[in-house]
């Protein structure tokens, strides 16, 4: 493993799922949400998103958690002219 301060950061290891986004009241999915990590394979180090604001459970715009090393995008399914509601 190299050191973090002298590692080229050139290899990647990139993880993302999509989770539903469901309005417990109504019991309904309400969206979706994309959720991504991306570590350096020499060193170890995370990645972080900086400029993007932290998000609690749901993100209502591009946001990060995981103290800003998680990426979390809402979605919604098909072009931009469909929507759920
Ligand atoms: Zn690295």
């Amino acid at each position: 493993m190299l050191d973090p301060a002298t590692c080229p950061h050139k290899n990647f290891t990139t993880n993302a799922g999509v989770s539903l986004v469901v309005d417990s009241k109504k019991k309904q999915t309400t969206g979706f949400q994309l959720t991504a990590k991306v570590r350096c394979d020499d060193c170890g180090q995370p990645f972080h998103f900086p400029g993007l604001p932290i998000c609690g459970k749901v993100a209502l715009v591009p946001s990060a958690i995981d103290d800003g090393t998680t990426l979390v995008v809402p979605m919604q399914v098909g072009d931009a002219k469909v929507s759920l509601n």
